[in-house]
């Protein structure tokens, strides 16, 4: 990338003023007061104005130099009140030739600001949050230069530092004290609990923003430089993601990496950078300010697109930061504490995966939903996941303490120590219960009216496995086979998904594991394989749909699954079927597999079982005739609920619009039991649903005997199970389960059956 010749090397005359200004060891009021005198020199104005907000989001003159020093911490605004007030509540800069025209002018006496027409005020960010206004003023009637509205913007950052850096000090230094500006206080964010269990731990963000160690250039000709082979840098990995070179990057959607790509390359962007560097900024400094700017204009929309392309830049900023510091430009490295608890935006499945589970405590999220596959890893592996914690990045930073309560969605950041006392004692207690579900582990789930319920386990990666003991499960009712294939660089070979499904059966001992073929599409996306870009991933070419127009695939993998099971008790069932004809199909090819290893003289299967798993509502309706061809029903209800309220369980904002305790969905699920029992064929649900207590009974109630659940589940469920009256809540239920019910939920009525009932749920 070509450099421009034509730039100067030595920093601006305001930089470096503002430099001298920075040396002082003063406090932060002189510092302030030294800034205005230097600005007001070097851009010869006659006054500059340091506005701060203030708890109570009044914004306060807090220096000044050319107004009058009484009203300094005496003159304050509204955001939005006069043309200070203005520019804070835009973020945008205000440049004004002929200020007391303007409409939104209010003239403040005790300033003495009457004699003064032009007017440029920008914001002061930092984090893009607006932390103040910082104003400059001269009489003469003018428009200030697109010069000087950059150098002001620069100040205006170094300014936001000092800012920040007194407020960190606890505002000893200066007159700062209570500007609620940096994250240092406690802070109590509700989000939605994804998965639960309470943790303590330290904050670990998953994408760290790259402080700028020096903000100020010493060289100007050289920052640019820097910049640009950073931006190259940048945009060469870009392009090895959208290409699908980096595995490891190519985990999210293509789609993501589009638009980053779209914004790596946009000319307005590196444009604003390059201003940036040329004001006096180091390269670092540039991509925060640009930063600051873009998410201080970007949070303040109500449109969840733009909202979501905000996000967009700051990865790319955190990306191009990275490039400066040569780090890689993988997610953030994985050198965690102990205790770590991630804090990120959206995280996939395999950068999940990625941490040390050892380590990892805890997640929190900005986005994520409940049925995300991320959310499943988490209550698989039994860590707790809040999701939807809205802000949450602003208020954290790497190593902050926090306590994380996954049952009801909180997550309080550097806690007060009345708020850990009693977090602690809520740990005991949960300690206590699951030393008391452990005691249960042997107990078989019985209802008091004598129906056995076989709970089993969701899993799909070697290191569940031993959970199937330590929490008494039945067995595994889903083994959701793409796991391995999400979690490893490249395609895994017969040989080594051969030996992952016999580890399994062999962990089971005699329990059984039930074999789910690759549910590949929607957000299960292979690292090495293209994902084929699709308007409505769920509905579209995905699971089975895949399997049976390239069967290569699942044939493999059928053939590694009769070879695991040889000898043995092998249960297969496939997703996303929509038709009975696909079953059939998909069967077909199956028992091909066993004709080819029969024909081989391999080792059989000493039992084989056929499944299907009913994930949409189509397949509800033809269940009476699956029956004829499925050796088992598997409810997916996950999909199913999705699919019957036609809510994406990926979306974030419909995901939990719909109770799966609605009349409606409960009559679906026991409309499917029925027509099972009817034809004698085993029927489960291996949904999220059936790991939650409440839900659970329900199912119980509705005929299910079957349910496959993460491991956090089972101790809950059971306890549950084995106080309940399965008859008498079926008989509770039975008359709001019509097409005419005017409920929104059976939920409550399920909770009061368990209030009277005495069962813990
Ligand atoms: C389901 O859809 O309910 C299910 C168990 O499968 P998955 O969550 O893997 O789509
Ligand atoms: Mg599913």
């Amino acid at each position: 990338m070509s450099v421009d010749p034509n730039i100067k090397t030595k920093p601006p005359k305001l930089m470096r003023a503002i430099r001298e200004a920075m040396a002082g060891t003063e406090s932060v009021q002189e510092r302030l007061n030294d800034f205005v005198a230097a600005i007001s020199k070097a851009m010869r104005v006659k006054v500059a104005s340091i506005y701060l907000l203030r708890p109570g989001e009044d914004l306060e003159l807090s220096a000044t130099q050319g107004l009058k020093k009484s009203a300094v911490h005496k003159t304050r605004m509204k955001p939005g009140e006069g043309l200070v007030g203005h520019v804070a509540l835009t973020a945008r800069p205000l440049n004004l030739a002929d200020a007391p025209s303007h409409p939104l002018f209010s003239y403040r006496p005790e300033t003495g600001e009457d004699p003064y027409n032009s007017f440029l005020g920008v914001p002061i960010l930092r984090g893009g949050r607006v932390l103040g206004v910082l104003v400059v003023q001269s009489k003469k009637a003018r428009s200030f230069n697109e010069e000087e509205v950059e150098d002001l913007l620069t100040v205006a950052m170094v300014l936001a530092e000092i800012i920040v850096d007194d407020e960190r000090v606890g505002g000893k230094k200066g007159a700062l004290k209570g500007i609620s500006l940096a994250p240092v206080k406690p802070e109590t964010v509700q989000g939605k609990s994804f998965a639960g269990g309470l943790v303590e731990g330290h904050a670990y963000l998953h994408m760290p923003p790259v402080a700028p160690a020096n903000m100020l250039a010493d060289n100007i000709a050289a920052e640019e430089i820097r910049l640009e082979e950073g931006v190259s840098t940048l945009r060469a990995s870009v392009d090895a993601m959208v290409s699908g070179d980096t595995a490891k990057l190519s985990r999210a959607s293509k789609d993501i990496y589009e638009t980053y790509r779209m914004f790596a390359y946009d000319r307005k962007w590196v444009g604003r950078l390059r201003e940036a560097v040329h004001s006096g900024l180091t390269a670092e400094a540039a991509v925060e300010r640009v930063r600051n700017e873009h998410r201080a204009r970007l949070m303040k929309s109500k449109d969840p697109y733009l909202r979501a392309r905000l996000h967009d830049l700051e990865d790319l900023a955190n990306r191009l930061l990275r490039a400066l510091s040569g780090e890689s430009l993988g997610p953030g490295n994985k050198n965690i504490s102990d205790d770590a608890i991630i804090f990120a935006r959206e995280i996939g499945p395999a950068e999940l995966l990625d941490y040390d589970r050892d380590k990892l405590r805890g997640i929190v999220l900005e986005e994520g939903s409940a049925s995300s596959h991320t959310a499943i890893i988490c209550r698989a592996i039994g860590i707790p996941l809040i999701g939807r914690a809205e802000g949450v990045l602003d208020l954290i930073e790497t190593g902050d303490p926090v306590l994380l309560d996954g049952e009801d969605g909180v997550a309080y950041i550097r806690p007060l120590d009345t708020q850990l006392a009693g977090f602690h004692m809520r740990m005991n207690i949960a300690g206590e219960m699951s030393r008391a579900y452990e005691e249960m582990k042997f107990t078989p789930a019985k209802t008091i009216d004598g129906r056995h319920v076989s709970l089993q386990l969701n899993a799909g990666l070697l290191v569940d496995l031993p959970q199937l003991d330590q929490a008494g499960a039945d067995g595994i009712g889903l083994f959701r086979t793409e796991f391995q294939f999400m979690v490893s660089e490249f395609m895994p070979r017969l040989k080594e998904q051969t030996e992952l499904y016999r580890k399994a059966i062999e962990a089971a001992g005699q329990r059984p594991v039930t074999f789910r073929t690759l549910d590949l599409g929607g957000d299960k996306i292979l690292p090495y394989m293209d994902p084929v870009p699709e308007e409505n991933p769920a509905i579209g070419w995905r699971a089975i749909r895949i399997a049976l127009d390239r069967p290569g695939l699942m044939r493999y993998q059928l053939r590694a699954l009769v070879a695991a099971g040889a000898g043995r008790h092998l249960k297969v069932m496939f997703p996303m079927v929509a038709t009975v004809d696909e079953f059939i199909e998909a069967r077909a090819l199956f028992d091909r597999e066993v004709e080819r290893a029969k024909k081989l003289g391999h080792e059989l299967p000493q039992k084989i079982e056929v499944g299907v798993m009913l994930e949409t509502p189509s397949l509800a309706w033809q269940v009476m005739s699956v029956c004829d061809h499925a050796d088992f029903v598997s409810v997916g209800a996950n999909d199913l609920m999705q699919f019957f309220f036609a809510a994406d369980r990926d979306n974030a904002r419909v995901s939990d619009r719909y109770d799966p305790l609605h009349p409606a969905a409960v009559s679906i699920l026991k409309f499917i039991a029925d027509g099972c029992l009817r034809n004698d064929v085993p029927v489960s649900v291996c949904g999220a649903i059936a790991g939650r207590p409440l839900e659970a009974i329900t199912l119980v109630a509705m005929g299910y005997d079957q349910l496959s659940m993460p491991v956090t589940g089972i101790g809950p469920v059971k306890a549950a199970i084995l106080k309940l009256d399965a008859e008498k809540l079926r008989k509770k239920l039975e008359p709001h389960i019509t097409i005419n019910s005017r409920l929104s939920t059976l939920r409550d009525i399920v909770r009061e059956f368990c209030l009277e009932e005495g069962i813990p749920v």
